[in-house]
C-alpha cells in the first residue's frame, strides 16, 4: 500500500519548483501538480522516480507524460475552472487528475482497456469524479459533445476531424502533430464552425496516437 509522506511533498515542492524555472507560469496548473501524489500514478518499480521531471513505463508500452509535458499542456488549455474537457489517452489517468483537481469537467478516452481500468480505479480512489471511457480516440464523444477544450497526449499524425466538430465555437484543441521522433506542439483555437487559427509552440515527444478497428485489452 503507498502512502503520501511528507517526503514524497517535498519532492513535488522541488518538482514544482523545476517547473517554474522550466518557464510554467500557470498558478492553477502548479498548485495541481503540487497536491497531486503523481507516485500513485506509477508502477512500484518507479515510484522513486516519481518527482523527478521525466516520462515513465506504465505497461502496455506505453509512458506517464514527462510533468513538465503536463503542465504545459495544460497551460496552454487556459483553464478557468468549470469547462467540459476531452482528453485523448487517458494512459495512467495522471494529467486527467490534473485537470480534475483544476476544477474543469473531465472526459478521457483509453484505447487499451488494462489502462483504461486502471485509470478509473486509480482517479475514484483519490475521490476524483472522471467520465472515462474505453474506445477511439479518433472518434471523440460525439453524445458528449461539444466540449470547450480538447487535448490529445499522444502523437497525432493529422488533426481528427470528428474531434475539430466536437469543439465549442470558441474553444480550444491542444494537440502534439507529427510522427516520427518529436512532435510540433499545436492550439488550435476554433473561430467559427468552419474556421481554426493555429498557434505554434514548441518540440515535443509522445507515443503514438493509434488508429485501428480492434481495440487492445
Ligand atoms: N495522458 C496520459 C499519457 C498518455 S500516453 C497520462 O497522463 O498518463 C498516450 C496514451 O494514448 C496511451 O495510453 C495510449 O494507449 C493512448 N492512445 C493511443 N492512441 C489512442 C487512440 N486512438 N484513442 C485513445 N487512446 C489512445
Amino acid at each position: 500500500m503507498l502512502h503520501d509522506t511528507y517526503r514524497h511533498k517535498g519532492m513535488r515542492k522541488k518538482l514544482v519548483a523545476q517547473l517554474v524555472e522550466k518557464g510554467i507560469e500557470d498558478q492553477r496548473v502548479l498548485e495541481a501538480i503540487n497536491s497531486i501524489p503523481r507516485h500513485l500514478f506509477m508502477d512500484n518499480a518507479f515510484v522513486n522516480f516519481a518527482y523527478k521531471d521525466q516520462a515513465f513505463p506504465i505497461g502496455a508500452d506505453q509512458t506517464i507524460s514527462q510533468p513538465y509535458t503536463v503542465a504545459y499542456q495544460s497551460q496552454l488549455l487556459a483553464l478557468k475552472g468549470n469547462e467540459k474537457v476531452l482528453e485523448i489517452g487517458t494512459g495512467s489517468g495522471y494529467q486527467a487528475s490534473v485537470l480534475l483537481e483544476m476544477g474543469v469537467k473531465v472526459f478521457s478516452i483509453e484505447r487499451h482497456r488494462s489502462l483504461h481500468l486502471r485509470a478509473k480505479k486509480q482517479l475514484e480512489g483519490l475521490g476524483y469524479k472522471p467520465k472515462l471511457f474505453f474506445g477511439d480516440g479518433y472518434k471523440g464523444l460525439p453524445t458528449f459533445a461539444p466540449f470547450d477544450r480538447v487535448i490529445i497526449t499522444a502523437a497525432a499524425p493529422y488533426i481528427p476531424e470528428d474531434l475539430k466538430q466536437q469543439l465549442k465555437v470558441g474553444g480550444m484543441m491542444v494537440i502534439p502533430l507529427g510522427e516520427g521522433q518529436s512532435q510540433q506542439m499545436q492550439r488550435l483555437v476554433k473561430v467559427s464552425e468552419t474556421e481554426f487559427k493555429k498557434e505554434v509552440y514548441g518540440d515535443f515527444s509522445f507515443v503514438p496516437m493509434l488508429e485501428d478497428k480492434s481495440y487492445r485489452s
